[in-house]
């Protein structure tokens, strides 16, 4: 009897199992797509095409993040990014799936497509994260196009910083911005990518939290992803996506988790929070989202069953 009872209890656990799966497949949306900022919009639109198309959430986010890649007007990411203090544009990139399988680059020069130099150190390579001159080979031996990435309006702000400010590095204040895409398919498969030229002007061989997995990039399937914009160091110093993601583990809201976040860096940097910009994206397994910056002026795209929107995030200063 004792036996039977064990039985008919845990089969009724594996039922209230299955039935909660299905719920929560039920009620999440066909697909759901973040990114930061108004150029998140057309590669929101790109890697919706993708989803579209059948192809996984992982060739989606790396479709999506390479738009304001290759655009040369967005001053902040890949071709057309602001260069360094020494006019070299120098680039960071991370891709990752909701199965822990992931890939970085830093501090790479003259590819226009980091996220998916990243991608195939992550599925051609037995590491995680290449910098450098070693990136650079490794995306030439992979094919990629060696190229001049520095546009001429990116090198007339360069030489007007030269003169102005005397090879002094600005305040990582000040200019800057990266993409971060994190999505979700309808089979509830999560994945992000991250790209960024970095802080303008930024001293030579500094990398900031966007190709850092779990600084500026988080994804886990089951339980949602987090990524980040803004002074790449603050996010560094709290581990930021990787902290969000595990406070929706711990059941936060992803709302309630991007917030929890941005007040752990306000502590950390005090009054400076009320002049610098950080802001960061998150989604869960059931489909619900979250925005929250540290200074007002935040923007992400925000793709929900396939129509595509600009959002304005709320911020802990007004
Ligand atoms: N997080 C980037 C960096 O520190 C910059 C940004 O997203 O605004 O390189």
């Amino acid at each position: 009897m004792k036996r039977r009872k064990f039985i008919a209890t845990g089969a009724a656990g594996i039922l209230a199992t299955a039935l909660r799966a299905e719920r929560i497949a039920a009620a999440r949306p066909e697909s759901l797509i973040l990114s930061t900022w108004s150029f998140g919009v057309p590669a929101n639109e790109a890697a919706m095409a993708a989803l579209r198309e059948g192809k996984t959430v992982l060739d989606a986010v790396e479709a999506g993040v390479r738009v304001p890649e290759a655009d040369p007007s967005v001053s902040s990411v890949g071709y057309g990014g602001y260069p360094d203090r020494d006019g070299r544009v120098t680039l960071d990139a991370c891709i990752m799936d909701g199965n822990g399988r992931c890939g970085s680059v830093t501090f790479l020069q003259h590819i226009m497509h980091p996220v998916s130099v990243a991608r195939k150190v992550m599925e051609e390579t037995p590491h995680m994260m290449l910098s450098g001159e070693g990136a650079l080979r490794f995306a030439l031996e992979q094919g990629f196009p060696q190229e001049n990435l520095l546009t001429p309006q990116a090198e007339a702000a360069w030489k007007k910083w030269v003169l102005d400010n005397h090879y002094q590095p600005l305040p990582p204040e000040d200019i800057h911005d990266t993409i971060g895409m994190i999505a979700m398919d309808r089979n509830g498969q999560i994945a992000g990518a991250c790209t960024t030229s970095g802080i303008a002007f930024k001293m030579h061989g500094r990398v900031g939290d966007s190709p850092i997995i779990g600084a500026g990039l988080f994804a886990e399937n089951g339980v949602g992803a987090a990524t980040a914009t803004g002074v790449g160091g603050e996010v560094i110093r709290i581990a930021g996506s990787a902290i969000v993601v595990e406070q929706i583990r711990h059941g936060k809201t992803p709302q309630a988790a991007v917030e929890e976040a941005i007040r752990r860096i306000a502590r950390h940097v005090g009054e400076r929070g009320k002049t610098m910009q950080l802001g960061m994206l998150a989604l869960d397994a059931k489909g619900r989202y979250g925005a929250f910056s540290i200074s007002p002026g935040f923007q992400y795209a925000l793709t929900l069953n396939g129509s595509t929107s600009l959002q304005k995030s709320k911020s802990l200063y007004p």
